[in-house]
């Protein structure tokens, strides 16, 4: 059934201040959704929202920082307020700290830290926005995992965000699992190698094929799945 105009989608991006996050932003909007672009710093999310806004889509910039619970409360608040919902959630923001480190020398503090973000952050933000999709039957859920937190092919490469990445593909297991049946469509994605701050200028991908088959789970039918992982528009083991 056709939506009424004025009646779009309302997605919600974290850490879209830059890199693949707001290259999802410009990808959603363009494609009629209204976006909440998110960054834990609230100028550079306006600075960044504004420039698509000049490209006449639909962006608001909100501050939103994953791993403080009062962040996410005054952000749940606030979109209640001004949206009164959020339709699909794109758990883009993360952080990768201690790449070269060798897993038995890490210091404990450097997991906890990038549990916070990539794994408790994406929990928190969840239980902040998902209970509304349940209410309304409608939801898409975009957690943005890694090939590096592939159990299957998994190495001693970057040790605390790795084993991050592979809590939060349980963590979609989980959430599909609990969400089923409720029209929320729960999955992960591996962007793949992306030219970002994070990827590098080394890398192979473009900001626009890292975000491809985000946009395209974020914006799934109704009869599509629920609880995979995908690269590339195609499932893949965990
Ligand atoms: P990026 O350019 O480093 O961007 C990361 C974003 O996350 C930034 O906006 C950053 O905000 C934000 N962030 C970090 N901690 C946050 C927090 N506590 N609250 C809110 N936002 C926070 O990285 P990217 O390459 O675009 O990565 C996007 C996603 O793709 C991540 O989940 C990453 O793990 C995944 N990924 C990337 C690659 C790649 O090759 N690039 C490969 C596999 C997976 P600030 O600007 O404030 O730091």
């Amino acid at each position: 059934m056709a939506r009424a105009p004025g009646d779009a989608r309302v997605a919600l991006v974290t850490g879209a201040n830059r890199g693949i996050g707001l290259e999802v932003c410009r990808q959603l909007a363009d494609r009629g959704l209204r976006v909440i672009l998110t960054g834990r710093d609230g100028k550079s999310a306006e600075t960044a929202a504004a420039e698509l806004r000049e490209r006449k889509l639909d962006v608001t910039a909100m501050p939103l920082d994953v791993a403080d619970t009062a962040s996410i409360r005054a952000c749940e608040r606030e979109v209640a307020k001004r949206f009164g919902r959020v339709d699909v959630l794109v758990n883009n923001a993360a952080v990768l700290i201690a790449e070269g480190a060798a897993l038995l020398k890490s210091p404990v503090a450097e997991f906890r830290q990038t549990f916070e973000t990539n794994v408790f952050g994406v929990l928190g933000v969840c239980q902040a926005f998902v209970p509304g999709m349940m209410t309304r039957s409608y939801g898409r859920v975009v957690n943005v995992s890694s090939g590096a937190g592939q159990l299957s092919s998994m190495t001693t490469y970057a040790p605390a965000y790795s084993i991050s990445k592979a809590a939060l593909n349980a963590l979609t297991i989980q959430l599909a699992a609990s969400t089923k049946g409720r029209g929320v469509l729960v999955n992960s994605v591996n962007p793949g190698w992306v030219r970002t701050r994070m990827g590098g200028r080394g890398a192979p991908r473009s900001v626009e094929d890292g975000a491809d088959t985000i946009v395209w789970l974020a914006t799934l039918p109704s009869n599509g799945p629920t609880g995979k992982f995908f690269s590339d528009r195609r499932e893949i083991e965990w």
